[in-house]
């Protein structure tokens, strides 16, 4: 294979292995035909994989060091969305044949950055190289207590709709390369609450609704006012159009979750969740419809799912 002039595949790879920290449960990382992990038995494996592509997640003048780590981020918010805590991480590296070794350290510098961040082994991948856009596929291990994966499916009628942080704008501000996985808040929602169900927020509060509404055979009632804009959403827009953003911009990597009106209460009386908010959006119902409540009045909410502003299509 062809490699950049500067770097053979070699090179690269022990550069990497050379930054890579080998953590709990990684007992052989890069550098051999495999990776090694331990496994404990109370616990379940959780697994998740999502390629970026340059043209469609990020742009050809993105900084690399967002590069890499939204590459990462956007799967440890999948385990997240399960309410699992990663371990380690595999990279799928095909670098277009330009791209030079100062290139590919500064892709990695915010990869592993974030890797760090929240204690995950880079525990191996693979290198290539051709004649076309940069492509990152990354999967990555988490666990959780066993039958305590929290899924898309366990939402009943009557349950809270809450959502983390607010939504919208984030290709416009660049957030969707910046986002902080919700981790941490997803392993609080497990911990000490009972959540029924969750999913993140990658296509929009509109689209990725109905995959929680599908799974778990509910509907759901909206309340408007109470969708968390983020200020990320202009000002000047007019409300409808702030809403429309909230609802379908996409990329926000938020979690919503459903839980039952005791648990959203006491949820509502804890205490300051390190300055993420969690807000009730509304209920969910026995009727498999999503109304859009505005001024009082109930609206089919539209499917607008993915509207990309800066001209990229969504996965
Ligand atoms: P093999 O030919 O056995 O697949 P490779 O030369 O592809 O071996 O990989 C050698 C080691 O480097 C393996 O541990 C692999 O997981 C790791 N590796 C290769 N490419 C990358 C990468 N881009 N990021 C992280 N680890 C990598
Ligand atoms: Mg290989």
């Amino acid at each position: 294979m062809t490699l950049p002039s500067s770097l053979t595949e070699f090179d690269l790879i022990e550069r990497i292995r050379r930054r890579s920290r080998l953590r709990e449960p990684v007992a052989i990382g890069i550098g051999d035909d495999a990776a090694v992990l331990n496994c404990a038995s109370d616990q379940q494996l959780v697994i998740a994989q999502d390629v970026i592509v340059e043209g469609r997640h990020f742009t050809s003048d993105t900084e690399p060091e967002l590069i890499g780590r939204k590459a990462l981020a956007v799967n440890l918010s999948d385990l997240a969305a399960m309410a699992a805590l990663p371990t380690a991480a595999f990279i799928g590296l095909v670098l277009p044949t330009r791209a030079s070794a100062e290139f590919a350290d500064r892709l990695y510098d915010g990869l592993l950055g974030l890797a760090d961040e929240f204690e995950v082994t880079l525990a191996g991948g693979d290198t290539n190289s051709w004649d076309g856009p940069l492509m990152l596929s990354v999967t990555v291990l988490g666990t959780v207590p066993k039958g305590q994966a929290v899924t898309r499916g366990g939402a009943t009628p009557g349950d809270w709709l809450c959502v983390t942080g607010a939504l919208g704008g984030s290709l416009l501000s660049g957030r969707h390369l910046s986002f902080p996985p919700r981790l941490r808040e997803a392993q609080r929602l497990r911990t000490e609450f009972h959540v029924t169900s969750m999913i993140d927020l990658s296509d929009g509060l509109s689209g990725d609704l109905r995959h929680l509404m599908a799974t778990s055979s509910v509907g759901v009632r909206i309340d408007a006012a109470e969708i968390p804009v983020h200020l990320d959403v202009p000002n000047s827009l007019g409300f409808e159009q702030r809403l429309e953003r909230a609802l379908n911009d996409g990329e926000d990597f938020e979690l919503l979750f459903t839980l039952a009106p005791e648990q959203g209460q006491r949820l509502q009386r804890s205490d300051a969740w390190n300055a993420v908010p969690v807000t009730k959006i509304g209920e969910c119902t026995a009727e498999r419809s999503a109304l859009l409540w505005i001024d009082g009045q109930p609206r089919p909410l539209p499917s607008g799912g993915w509207r990309h502003p800066l001209g990229m299509s969504g996965d």
